[in-house]
């Protein structure tokens, strides 16, 4: 079954061509490692895993990478302020990514790198602007001349015409000015001895050469998808394709895709507005990093969302009660394959995971699909939502003794012949032998009181 994606180079939905058939290459753009990342982060890093499983769905091989952004700008400012080394301050948060992740059970991609153990491979791809002349150098870096880069700005829609051509050192700029860009920042007392050295001069790298040196070594010059933040777009992306297509004459990156933002209270997060809430903060609240998972399960990654404790406290209340149902479902079944075929429509259809889960509880409630069949059905649907279904604990049905379910029975028949006074003493048995009888549209229900 064919993948659409919508690609934001074009602005368009496309049927997804993989560069080699049967195989996907993904690239993520990770965390920035120099604090406890928000739950707006997790919202991206929860697409890139549900991008990864969708193909996977559709058995794909998949090779993706995710960067570890270990120095750069944050990094170096963060551990100067804290006054403790580099490695010391990104592995800290690096190892709490992981732990992180773990808990919203996001796969582990296939290469999680670190920029700092691919320094060789940028310094080598600086080199190589510099030598075919599309960078340049200057008193405090090398810079990209964008007016020498083959359609810069095409996946911004950059208008150039008003271009002053300046210089930008930072690494995050606005789209207003698009300027000419590090991609290596010559050493300064700052940086301390966060220093590599070049044949072009000392220093470190931009981060927007990190990304594109890292895709590149791993996956070659051309790959099949790249993922970010709507953020990301410009400049960050906007650089990547510019320094690699300077650099190869290769087309780098055949789908982008970029995952809206989520705000808390309609606001952006900020650490001003106290609105910059960690998973931590939802634990403290007992909402669980799956309930959170769940949640945004239920919004398209492309439309923006909005945090509220009371929505995520619904989508927790949702994920118990499916949990419920599958741990009462009995094993054994096989999966449906009309409800399958649905499924992958849906999440085909450029990750229409809302639809997926929609159709989930549309299944719960079909009384032509056998308890086991349901069962498998979810479990199968599992390998993309990635809500551990499976380990829903089992809830055995209740063994009713036999001669209480003789009294409901005898109840039954009484109200069958509106004998209303003895159902009401059969009913008043059965309670002083401590069970209750509850009627339902489908006959009655015991259980133990
Ligand atoms: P960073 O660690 O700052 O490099 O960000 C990691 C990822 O999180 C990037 O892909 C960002 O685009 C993304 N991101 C940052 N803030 C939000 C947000 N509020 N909602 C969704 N994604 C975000
Ligand atoms: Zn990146």
């Amino acid at each position: 079954m064919e993948i659409q994606l919508y690609n934001t180079l074009t602005r368009n939905k496309e049927t997804f061509k993989p560069l080699k058939q049967g195989e996907v290459s993904i690239y993520n753009c990770g965390p920035t490692v120099y604090d406890t990342p928000h739950i707006g982060n997790y919202r991206t890093f929860i697409m890139n895993d549900l991008i990864r499983r969708v193909f996977e769905y559709n058995d794909y091989k998949v090779d993706q990478v995710m960067n570890i952004t270990d120095v750069d700008d944050k990094t170096i400012r963060r551990s100067r302020e804290e006054k403790i080394p580099l490695k010391e301050l990104t592995l800290k948060y690096e190892k709490l990514f992981i732990e992180e992740s773990e808990k919203l059970n996001l796969k582990r991609p296939d290469h999680l790198i670190r920029a700092t153990e691919y320094i060789p491979a940028m310094i080598e791809l600086v080199g190589t602007l510099l030598a075919n002349g599309i960078a340049y150098k200057a008193s405090d870096g090398v810079y990209v001349n964008i007016e020498k880069v083959k359609d810069y700005g095409t996946l911004a829609k950059l208008d150039l015409s008003h271009d002053s051509h300046e210089r930008i050192a930072n690494d995050e700029y606005d789209k207003e000015n698009a300027r000419d860009f590090a991609v290596w920042k010559f050493k300064t007392p700052d940086d301390g001895d966060v220093s590599w050295d070049t044949p072009f001069g000392a220093g470190r790298p931009g981060w927007h050469i990190e990304c594109s040196a890292m895709a590149m070594n791993v996956l070659g010059p051309t790959i099949d998808i790249h993922t970010g933040g709507i953020d990301l777009i410009f400049p960050h992306h906007t650089n990547e394709i510019a320094q690699s297509e300077s650099a190869t004459g290769q087309p780098f990156v055949h789908y982008w895709l970029h995952g809206a933002f989520m705000t808390v209270s309609d606001e952006k997060m900020a650490k001003s507005k106290k609105n910059f809430l960690k998973l931590g903060d939802l634990l403290d609240e007992t909402i669980s990093p799956l309930a959170y998972r769940y949640w945004l399960l239920t919004a398209h990654y492309r439309s923006p969302v909005n945090f509220t404790f009371e929505a995520v406290r619904a989508a927790q209340t949702a994920l118990i009660r499916l949990l419920q149902l599958v741990g009462t479902y009995p094993e054994g079944g096989k999966i449906d394959s009309s409800y399958k075929n649905r499924f992958q429509e849906f999440i085909n259809d450029d990750l229409d995971v809302p639809q997926a889960i929609a159709l989930a509880w549309e299944l719960v409630k079909d009384s032509n699909v056998s308890e086991p069949d349901k069962r498998a059905t979810l479990i199968d649907f599992d390998k993309v939502f990635g809500l551990k279904l499976d380990s829903a604990p089992r809830i055995e049905e209740e063994k009713i003794p036999e001669e209480i379910v003789a009294l409901a029975e005898a109840r039954e028949e009484a109200r069958q012949t509106k004998d209303w006074k003895k159902a009401d003493a059969l009913r008043h048995e059965i309670e002083s032998r401590g069970f209750t009888i509850k009627d339902e549209t489908t006959g009655f229900k015991l259980r133990s009181s």
